[in-house]
């Protein structure tokens, strides 16, 4: 997958391929403002603080994810898994399905996209505590959904990362409350899957 680099040392804030109101009202601005701006912010400074002077130092955040552990570990990966979720996004659109090989992939694994979304809503509902649910795929092309807990990521099992939901409070809270499968339910219509294929 593509490699993120530190730059004089530091890894940036990813840049929103949208403005903060565009996702509304799957998730709203007040959402975007506090989860992009002032989490995943906390993650970017958090690893800068840690990197000087460890053996991560000049690896991409990709290398970090996979050699590392501790809080070097649970910081990079929030930030791989953030810039993961942030640029899968593009403003609501109805009847919002799969394109390319990666529909047709969903389509013959999992019979259909229904099937499919029900199976990746189920992993992300039951989930318990914080974490993420992810569509990865292996060397062969095959599709898996997995339960990630906390920071982790797929890359750490060999798979590559194609989609996410964010099942931590702090992606849903302000907008839905406790209702996660809700909210989970409602982000198929932000994904934008151009994007999500190119990962494929
Ligand atoms: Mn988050």
């Amino acid at each position: 997958m593509t490699q993120t680099m530190p730059i004089d040392g530091k890894f940036q804030l990813m840049e929103l391929p949208y403005a903060a109101n565009a996702l509304a009202p799957v998730i709203s601005e007040e959402t975007i403002g506090f989860h992009h701006g002032k989490h995943l912010q906390a993650y970017v400074n958090n690893l800068n603080g840690l990197l000087p002077g460890s053996p991560y130092e000049g690896l991409s955040l990709e290398e970090i994810v996979v050699k590392s552990d501790g809080g070097v570990f649970n910081n990079a990966g929030q930030i791989l898994n953030h810039n993961l979720y942030f640029s899968q996004f593009a403003a609501p659109k109805a009847d919002n399905k799969p394109v390319g090989k990666l529909a047709e992939a969903i389509q013959t694994q999992f019979s259909s996209f229904e099937t499919f979304k029900e199976e990746f809503e189920k992993k992300g509902a039951t989930l318990f505590g914080s974490g993420w649910v992810w569509l990865s795929a292996d060397k062969d092309g095959k599709l898996h959904i997995t339960q990630e807990t906390n920071a982790s990521n797929p890359l750490t099992k060999g798979l590559t990362p194609l989609l996410t939901f964010d099942v931590w409070e702090h992606a849903y809270y302000l907008d839905y409350q406790n209702r996660r499968p809700a909210h989970l339910a409602s982000l198929w219509q932000i994904v934008n899957w151009e994007e999500v294929e190119k990962r494929f």
